[in-house]
């Protein structure tokens, strides 16, 4: 395992006004001490400076759920690494399936943002996982390692900078999850191709499992090896869902 406790990241996605992601906020926050786990939320851009000082002073972080490769410029209604950063945010999700299959992101994209994101000093989130059309072809493995070869930058992808969220993208939002075993597969091979390129410090970058985690299921999703933690979207955005996942994961 990554780390000695498991990461817990709540994804509100394009949900929350102000005052709903302040009240969420301060609510995880009152109750987000939890020995065993860190929690994380990740609000829209429009909140993420109000939802960061409702939580300043708790353990509870917060992070961005984008951001543009560039350092700044001609893009419209995109943010920066370091506008992300400005705003209170310590992580950034990169590469969710919503942006990937939705907005066609690439992973050459998604390797540019996490690039701009470490140089930001940004914890990037890098998501990976397969369509299920692929897992029906039996193509899953070697989606995860494209996506993993293609994601990455070259340099300064530690424990400290880059974590992986192995997303199966039939699982969001759907109900349905992958067996224990599928994920324990998952994730054995994403930490081996790790591996491969990266040696030792491999064992040091937290692996997320997400993909309709509810407190329901989040104890055993959370105890297969090699999952640090949960990326978690529907059920994050209450807060006693999201505080029992995080209590499952003691
Ligand atoms: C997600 O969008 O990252 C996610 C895991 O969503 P859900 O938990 O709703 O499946």
């Amino acid at each position: 395992m990554a780390a000695s406790k498991k990461l817990i990241a709540g994804n509100w996605k394009m949900n929350m006004l102000a005052a709903d992601g302040i009240a969420l906020a301060r609510a995880i926050a009152a109750q987000g001490d939890i020995p065993t786990c860190d929690l994380l939320v990740c609000p829209p851009a429009t909140i993420l400076r109000a939802v960061a000082e409702a939580a300043g002073g708790s353990s509870v972080a917060v992070g961005g759920q984008d951001c543009h490769e560039a350092e700044s410029g001609a893009f419209t209604g995109d943010v920066s690494a370091a506008m992300v950063r400005d705003a209170g945010a310590s992580h950034v999700i990169l590469g969710h399936s919503e942006r990937r299959h939705g907005l066609g992101e690439s992973d050459a994209r998604v390797c540019a943002k996490a690039v701009a994101a470490h140089a930001a000093g940004l914890t990037a989130i890098v998501c990976i996982g397969e369509t299920e059309a692929e897992r029906d072809a039996g193509k899953t493995l070697d989606v995860l390692s494209g996506q993993l070869a293609g994601s990455l930058p070259d340099a300064g992808v530690d424990g400290a900078t880059t974590v992986i969220a192995y997303e199966p993208v039939w699982a969001i939002g759907t109900g349905r999850t992958p067996t224990l075993d599928e994920v324990a597969v998952a994730h054995g091979h994403i930490r081996a191709t790790l591996a491969v390129a990266m040696g030792d410090t491999a064992a040091d970058i937290g692996l997320l499992y997400g993909g309709s985690m509810k407190p329901g299921n989040a104890a055993d999703l959370l105890a297969v090896p090699d999952v640090d933690g949960g990326l978690i979207g529907g059920a994050s955005l209450d807060a006693e869902s999201f505080l029992a996942i995080a209590a499952a994961a003691g």
